[in-house]
């Protein structure tokens, strides 16, 4: 059976290249009609909170990434991770090591000195003939992992294809610390052993521990699962995507108004490609996502090409669905506007914006004071375009019906008495209605308004 797993760090929002690692394990799950698991790898405690837990899943339920279990939490599963290293003990896969920080310092020291590679020289390990020191009294050992001294570790990448490590180039891996608790290495296999986990995809900063890993397997007898690396994510600074150099969190991307559709498609073809296919669903990239096409090569964060995504899904999702996610964009800005007067506006809008939160920029203006620049007015609120607009307010004002075609109506009766041409007046128009001097069709913006604040923001000069 497939099962696949995400097994992030509780030590903060869901990164962008978690969500991807995990977007590619539940649609690998999915496609498989397997499973996918929700790990916690909370072996970090002071880092760990509850708080990014719950973050975490929030991401995860808003991208729609469903999992069958979990979440599973690594420090619930000390016990068992306790038991399997007494075992390996008893059995001479794993030593208790005494040497102090101190020592090994030294060590690393002398080897560095000999132009050595710095490897733990193993001086605890229990081999035939050997006498070990005595335990020294006070210190807390921690557990080493009896890694094969030589031969080598092979296995076929998914994403890198086949890699080959020599056992000499890796050491004594510490699989529990001195206070008992599991190392990383140590603890992901077991788990991931127990969890009948498949296939493993994860970050390719991670493919230095594979070899201890796969060691481990072995040494427990368990069956190995394959393991893909995805390449890194570079900003367009071409360094790694991080925190410092913008929004990383997922839930920032929700915040500022991308729809899990724009982000889930765009996450899909950050390392993975179908043919063709830029614009794809969820159930489109399940059906499609058998683990080929991954790409080798680090994949570079392109805004525009996710704006140019995101705005596809928001032409194109429920016209309710998007009102409701402006409503709540507004709110975030203080501002309050009932979802059935902010649903018929957004059609009007839509197609030129990349984002909710750009939609709701537009829509501010029904819903809050608009405020032209002084830029604006100075260059299209002129003293020969005055009258005009008075005028205009006067025709609207006397309108009875209040709609696009009347609106229409009386700006043409002004365009004729006055001698002007649509842009001259229309123009002015924007500037003191919407606060901006470029929107669509000036008759279908105004129909949107209330009239009286259209008459009022055209008297105001
Ligand atoms: N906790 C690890 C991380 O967040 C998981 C690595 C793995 O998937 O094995 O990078």
């Amino acid at each position: 059976k497939i099962r696949t797993r995400i097994a992030p760090s509780p030590t903060g929002f869901l990164h962008l290249g978690t969500a991807r690692t995990a977007l590619y394990s539940w649609a690998y799950a999915r496609h498989h009609g397997g499973e996918f698991v929700l790990r916690i790898e909370d072996t970090d405690v002071a880092r760990s909170t509850q708080d990014s837990v719950e973050q975490i899943i929030a991401a995860m339920n808003w991208l729609g990434l469903s999992y069958d279990e979990g979440p599973i939490y690594q420090m619930q599963r000390l016990e068992r991770y306790q038991a399997v290293i007494e075992q390996m003990i008893a059995d001479g896969k794993a030593y208790r090591c005494y040497a102090t920080p101190e020592e090994l310092n030294a060590m690393r020291e002398a080897q560095k000195a000999r132009g050595e590679k710095t490897l733990y020289d193993r001086r605890w390990r229990p081999e035939p003939g050997k006498v070990l020191p005595t335990p020294p009294e006070g210190v807390k050992p921690v557990v080493r992992f009896a890694n094969p001294v030589d031969g080598d570790v092979t296995w076929n990448d998914l994403v890198k294809g086949s890699i080959t490590i020599n056992n000499r180039e890796i050491d004594d891996l510490i699989i529990a610390r001195t206070d008992g608790v599991p190392t990383y290495n140590f603890a992901v296999v077991v788990d991931d052993w127990d969890m009948r986990i498949s296939h493993v995809f994860r970050g390719d900063e991670h493919v230095n521990n594979t070899p201890w890993q796969i060691n481990i397997f072995n040494a427990l007898g368990a069956p190995l699962p394959s393991f893909g690396h995805l390449p890194i994510i570079l900003g367009d600074d071409g360094l790694k995507l991080s925190k410092r150099r913008g929004a990383v969190s997922v839930m920032d991307y929700a915040a500022n108004g991308y729809l899990p559709e724009g982000m889930l498609n765009y996450l899909a073809r950050l390392g993975w490609s179908h043919g063709d296919d830029e614009l794809f669903s969820a159930e489109q990239m399940v059906s499609w996502f058998d683990g080929s096409h991954l790409s080798k090569s680090p994949a570079q964060w392109d805004p525009a090409k996710l704006d140019w995504v995101n705005g596809h899904y928001v032409k194109q999702i429920d016209e309710s669905r998007l009102a409701g996610l402006v409503v709540d964009q507004l709110k975030a800005k203080g501002i309050e506007a009932p979802l059935e007067q902010v649903q018929p506006k957004v059609a009007l809008f839509k197609d030129r914006c990349a984002t909710v939160a750009a939609l709701a920029d537009w829509l501010a203006m029904y819903f809050a004071p608009v405020a032209p620049s002084a830029e604006d007015l100075a260059a299209h609120v002129t003293d020969a375009v005055r009258p005009a607009l008075s005028a205009l307010a006067e025709r609207l004002s006397a309108l009875a019906e209040w709609n696009k075609a009347s609106i229409q109506q009386a700006l043409k009766e002004t365009l004729a008495a006055t001698g002007l041409k649509m842009p001259q007046l229309a123009v002015p128009v924007r500037v003191l209605v919407c606060g901006r001097a470029q929107t669509p069709s000036v008759d279908a913006v105004l129909e949107q308004f209330d009239k009286k604040k259209v008459l009022d923001s055209l008297q105001s000069v």
